[in-house]
């Protein structure tokens, strides 16, 4: 059995003082549309209806391709030419869409009106319209909306903005009296289901049995919040809805994010820590999950020890899969590039990462091109724009987009999760030999 490392020991270590190279350049990024690929899979009562144009259309329906055999939780509504012109009105034809949609599906409980760059370029306002939509279709269903624009923003984020559009909708819990334990522990941030199954145990078998999870699987499920939560983020692209859990007084327990058998372990003991679960029942619980993530781990490292690792900015993962590919896989980082550096969401992740690693935030794609050609990596992880051209170069890619579909946070997802950049190396030995 490893040992856990205590959160506030590993905290005042690591990277946390490095310089970062912060660039603002031309950037390689997909837009926040892409969130709804896993949130609909997740919410499953909402629909994602995109106001966008047919290029929007076409970035969804290809990356969720799966969805041919099923009813649609998502689709767009076409802003065309007559629109963008202003000779139709834009509020008239959405009212429609929706008074269709609504009809023709009554398991629709929330809807989303999500924002696109065409519809801010019109000026279309979509809370207005949200705010309309709700008054005349509740209590059946309510209408909320938030931007998955490409514009300025990362594809991740797109799960941020839903998030905290569903904020002002969280029921709100008591207040407690000071000092008192919290009351209920909420895991923010989508987990696939048999993700969050096996959180769910592991964290009621330690006796914390207070455990919501948000978003929830069903709208009418909200998670009540108030100053009797504590909350543990499961995804590490979530600092507006981390703001705003901590406006209506959720405290937030700090601590590296559940990927590999070593993240999952501390996350986990932050929550333990906060709830007064005794150190011996933590083992207890944790002990056979991890023994199980550490042996599939093994089998990965053999391949990934020494060889060399670049991450572009693309999914906001970054941070935290270095520190994992570097501490449980014995890989080396070339650079650590985010497209955001969220410091406070950060700080225990970067107080386990080598003192000497390479930061970077932010892209000028041209310059971190040139860098990561002459790091010469073994492996890039990067978006698909970026993949193809650098394996036509030779090097080894990992969409980043994938490490965000897959479920791999967790113990009995670590395995998977060392797969994923194991994989890309074992195809080139391949095609070598
Ligand atoms: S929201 Fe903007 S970036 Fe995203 S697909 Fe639509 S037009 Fe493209």
């Amino acid at each position: 059995m490893s040992t856990v490392i205590p959160i506030q020991t590993a905290a005042a270590t690591g990277c946390q003082t490095a310089p970062v190279l912060v660039e603002r350049g031309q950037r390689e990024v997909f837009c926040g549309l892409t969130g709804i690929i896993w949130l609909h899979r997740k919410i499953q009562d909402a629909f994602f209806l995109v106001v966008g144009s047919r290029t929007c259309a076409h970035l969804i329906q290809s990356a969720a391709g799966v969805m041919i055999f099923a009813e649609p939780r998502f689709g767009t509504a076409i802003i065309d030419e007559r629109d963008l012109a202003g000779l139709a009105d834009a509020n008239e034809e959405l009212d429609r869409v929706v008074q269709q949609l609504l009809a023709r599906r009554p398991d629709i409980k929330l809807l989303f009106l999500v924002g696109s760059c065409p519809s801010e370029v019109i000026k279309l306002d979509l809370s207005r319209a949200a705010e309309r939509l709700s008054r005349q279709y509740l209590p059946d269903v309510r209408v909320l909306n938030y931007s998955g624009s490409g514009i300025e923003t990362t594809f991740t984020q797109g799960e941020d903005a839903c998030l905290a559009s569903l904020l002002p909708v969280l029921p709100r819990s008591q207040a407690t009296v000071p000092g008192a334990a919290p009351a209920q522990l909420l895991i923010v941030g989508t987990l696939a289901d048999v993700v969050e199954d096996q959180m769910r145990k592991l964290l009621n078998d330690m006796g914390i049995a207070q455990v919501a999870f948000f978003p929830p699987r069903k709208s009418r499920a909200m998670p009540q919040v108030g100053p009797d939560t504590v909350y543990l983020l499961a995804q590490p692209f979530l600092a507006d809805t981390a703001r705003g859990l901590d406006a209506m007084g959720a405290r937030r327990l700090g601590a590296p994010f559940p990927l590999g058998s070593e993240g999952t372990t501390l996350w986990l003991q932050a929550a333990a820590q906060a709830f007064g679960v005794p150190q011996a029942r933590f083992e207890e619980v944790t002990a056979a999950p991890r023994a199980r993530a550490e042996q599939s781990l093994g089998r990965h490292r053999t391949a990934l020890t020494g060889k060399r690792i670049f991450f572009f900015p693309d999914s906001q993962l970054e941070i935290p899969l270095a520190r994992f590919v570097q501490r449980e896989l014995g890989m080396d980082l070339c650079e650590v590039g985010t497209p955001y550096l969220h410091r406070q969401h950060m700080e225990p992740e970067l107080a386990l990462l080598p003192a000497n690693t390479r930061l970077s935030e932010g892209q000028d794609v041209e310059k971190q091109l040139d860098r990561c050609r002459q790091d010469q990596p073994d492996l890039v992880v990067c978006g698909l724009g970026l993949a193809n051209p650098l394996e036509a170069e030779g090097m080894s890619t990992k969409w980043a987009i994938e490490l965000v579909f897959t479920p791999i946070q967790g113990y009995e997802q670590a395995g998977d999760l060392a797969n994923l950049f194991s994989r890309p190396l074992a195809r080139k030995l391949k095609l070598v030999a």
